[in-house]
Formats: C-alpha cells, sequence, structure tokens
C-alpha cells in the first residue's frame, strides 16, 4: 500500500494530484491544511491558536501539528493500510520526529512527492482558487509570504527525501493527465502500484477535481 509524503510548493497541485492518487490506490488523504481549517471553523481554543498562524501564511508550531495530525495518520493507516499526506511534514524537525514515529509504529513512508511549477505559474492558481473558494490565505500578500516559508522551511526536506531514495519530482506546468501518467509509471516501477488494478478502474482517466 502507499504511505506518501505529498511535498510541494503552494498552487503546484498537491491537493489535486494527491486525492487522484488516493482514488488510484484507496489509501486515505490526510490533508494538513483541511485538517486546521476545520479545527479553526470549530472555533475550540485549539483553533484559535492555529487560526493565529495560518492566517498569516506561518507554519503551526510543531507541537500542535503533532497532536492534531498524528491519531488522523495513525487512523488511516490501521483502516486502510496507506496514507497520502497532503501538507504535512513542512518542516525538517516535523520530517524528523514523522520518520521516528512512522519507524516506531510500522507505518513509513515510502514515497515522496515533489510536484514544481514557475512561481508566477504559482501564484496564479492560488489567485484563481481565491476567486473561486475565497480562503483567507490566499491573498497576494500571504501568498508570497507562503512561498517565501515554503523555501526556507520545506525545501530543505527535497534533499533529504532525495538521499532516502523515495522522491519523485515532477513539474505541473503541463496538462494533469501527463503528471498523472508518470505518476503513476513511477509508483508501479516501484511496486508500489499494481499495473491492471490501477488501469482496469473506471475512475483512472477522469482528472481530479481542481482545488
Ligand atoms: P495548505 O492547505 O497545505 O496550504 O496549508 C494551509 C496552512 O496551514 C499553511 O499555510 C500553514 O499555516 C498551515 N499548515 C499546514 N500544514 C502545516 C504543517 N505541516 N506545519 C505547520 N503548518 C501547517
Amino acid at each position: 500500500m502507499i504511505r506518501v509524503i505529498m511535498l510541494s510548493p503552494p498552487g503546484a497541485g498537491k491537493g489535486t494530484h494527491g486525492r487522484w492518487l488516493t482514488l488510484q490506490t484507496g489509501a486515505r488523504h490526510i490533508s494538513a491544511g483541511d485538517i486546521l481549517r476545520a479545527e479553526v471553523a470549530r472555533g475550540s481554543d485549539l483553533g484559535q491558536q492555529v487560526a493565529a498562524y495560518t492566517e498569516r501564511g506561518d507554519l503551526v508550531p510543531d507541537e500542535l501539528i503533532f497532536r492534531i495530525l498524528a491519531p488522523e495518520v495513525v487512523a488511516a493507516a490501521r483502516h486502510t493500510g496507506g496514507y497520502v499526506l497532503d501538507g504535512f511534514p513542512r518542516t525538517m524537525p516535523q520530517a524528523l520526529r514523522a520518520a521516528q514515529f512512522g519507524a516506531d509504529l510500522a507505518l513509513t513512508s515510502n514515497a515522496v512527492v515533489y510536484l514544481t511549477a514557475p512561481e508566477q505559474e504559482l501564484v496564479s492558481r492560488l489567485l484563481d482558487r481565491a476567486r473561486r473558494d475565497g480562503r483567507s490565505d490566499d491573498t497576494l500578500g500571504v501568498i508570497r509570504h507562503r512561498l517565501g516559508v515554503f523555501a526556507t522551511e520545506t525545501a530543505p526536506l527535497v534533499d533529504y527525501y532525495r538521499d532516502r531514495g523515495i522522491l519523485v519530482e515532477l513539474s505541473t506546468d503541463r496538462p494533469e493527465a501527463e503528471v498523472q501518467a508518470d505518476l503513476l509509471a513511477w509508483f508501479q516501477g516501484r511496486g508500489l502500484i499494481q499495473p491492471l488494478a490501477a488501469e482496469s478502474r473506471p475512475d483512472s482517466a477522469e482528472p481530479a477535481a481542481e482545488r
């Protein structure tokens, strides 16, 4: 079963392609951002603490992230045997702690998908999404800040996972179907998705919904 980390700057397509991977495999999609937004919407004390960071486009402190996400990952892995982690880990301390946690529970990630697109394209996709979904952190100033946070805090994880031999890097500056064909080929090449099972699924040719 796939246990995947989607590691990409905002707007590169980790939500879109992450959800598509879950359709192919039955693994559970766990979006850190969605879980945090749900906590904020509940208006709990925890949600109020989280909102102070997400509104500015800053990362939520690691302690809060682990408290909120760890139970979700464990539950997903127990129920389906797999997960697609969308937006976690995002810092080196998160990655190291997640690796330890994964090893302890035999839930270690077996693939990391690093999606890229030119910065102008990322900004324009996020502004499009703002018009569609009205996310409060999709304003130009906060988008630029989030891209800066990715470059300083999250980008170092690319080499960390590349060195571990589990990273696939793909440009999403092209049609979704091409990205998905490359993803499928990579996962099949690693024996993480079975060719026939994947191709016989009726939804395999459908483009995933835009975020
Ligand atoms: P996303 O939906 O992935 O763009 O995440 C939205 C926001 O949630 C980010 O800008 C951060 O403020 C926060 N966030 C999501 N995932 C994490 C994480 N792993 N660590 C810290 N903050 C996070």
